[in-house]
């Protein structure tokens, strides 16, 4: 059982840091993945206290939850949607994504039949390889969305491939083809309310990307993509758990499964409960540290799915019951940037992974 602490002070600051980046845009902040861990439905409520006018959500699951949770504020379908499933967004009043002709088509027809104007978003694949139109569908798809009665075209946005890395120049690409296709927009007459492409590292590294709204995601959790000089982000999930157990191993003796650690003189190991079904990574086995007694000690053996062995050597008054810090701590050891690297992955995977499922037990402050 991890106890994951939520921080909305910290997450607040992170969205006005945000504000202090890109003054004249509006923010959709970005709280897919069940808010990347950290919670969709807490930080859904803390985003429009801040007055953010739209929250990002993935699919259409997702945009059903906030409703059941009784969040009407108009919420972004990120991944959009199936054509089977566009009288469920009229229903539940969501916004989708749309990067097809087809399922233009379903919403249009399913405002209709609601006797109303479908708000969506249609998205353009500028270099991404993911969704949007793509540049030589972009004019048709336009031009045959512009006549559909019963939709109205409220945003256009793409998504960036590269923006955490200045020196590719693919951003700068991504931005002309972009340009591009706001022309095409503007040719049909459609005059969308929001045009929106950054994301976090966007934000922080191109301006000229900003427009009118601004998609934070991981810049919101405080582990951006890139630092910039004088202004920091917290991060706002920490995890803790507690040692099951403290005993002395003799010499010689190994310590989990396939004995990856063999103590090379008598040593104090601890038990902490907690393992890669909780979503600590196994390729943090023998290289990742905890904290225990605010000291650091490291992870030895293989990590196992209910359990992590430590090294206590350098707490020798540690003792069973002992807090064990997984994560945070405000030291770089237990950093979600530092976690990532050892585990050759991005902190965006480590929050997703932490904190979630019915062995996490989140609190928030
Ligand atoms: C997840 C996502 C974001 C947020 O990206 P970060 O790198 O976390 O800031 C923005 N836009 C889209 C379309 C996304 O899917």
């Amino acid at each position: 059982m991890l106890n994951v602490r939520i921080d909305l002070a910290a997450f607040r600051h992170n969205l006005a840091a945000i504000k202090s980046l890109a003054p004249g845009a509006a923010i959709l902040p970005v709280i897919k993945a069940d808010g990347y861990g950290h919670g969709m439905i807490a930080l859904a409520r803390e985003s429009l206290k801040f007055g953010a006018p739209m929250l990002g959500v993935g699919a259409l699951e997702e945009g059903r939850t906030l409703r059941r949770e009784k969040i009407a504020a108009p919420a972004l379908l990120l991944d959009g949607i199936f054509p089977e499933e566009a009288a469920d967004a009229v229903k539940y009043r969501l916004t989708p994504v749309v990067f097809s002709l087809d399922v233009a088509k379903e919403l249009n027809r399913a405002g209709k039949k609601a006797g109303k104007k479908i708000a969506v978003h249609l998205k353009f694949d500028t270099g991404m390889g993911r969704l949007g139109f793509t540049l030589h569908q972009a004019i048709e798809a336009v031009t045959q969305i512009a006549k559909m009665k019963n939709i109205h075209v409220e945003g256009v946005m793409t998504h960036f491939a590269s923006a955490s890395d200045v020196q590719s120049p693919q951003t700068d690409n991504q931005l002309r083809r972009f340009a591009g296709v706001l022309e095409v927009v503007k040719k049909t007459g459609l005059k969308p309310l929001y045009i929106h492409a950054a994301n976090s590292a966007a934000i922080l590294n191109y301006k000229q990307s900003h427009y009118g709204m601004v998609r934070p995601g991981i810049a919101l959790y405080g582990a951006p993509p890139t630092e910039l000089k004088g202004l920091a982000f917290k991060p706002v999930m920490s995890v803790t758990s507690r040692l099951i157990s403290v005993k002395d191993i003799p010499q010689g003796e190994g310590i989990g499964y396939n004995a990856t650690y063999v103590t090379p003189r008598n040593k104090k190991v601890g038990v902490v409960l907690g393992g890669y079904a909780d979503g600590i990574n196994r390729l943090l086995s023998n290289r990742g540290l905890f904290l225990v007694r605010g000291k650091p000690v490291p992870i030895i053996g293989n990590v196992c799915m209910d359990m992590v062995m430590v090294d206590l050597s350098r707490v020798p008054s540690a003792a069973p019951g002992d807090e064990v810090v997984i994560l945070g701590g405000g030291v770089p050891e237990t950093s979600a940037e530092h976690w990532a690297e050892l585990a050759g992955t991005i902190p965006y995977e480590i929050f997703c992974r932490l904190g979630v499922g019915p062995r996490a037990q989140r609190s928030y402050k």
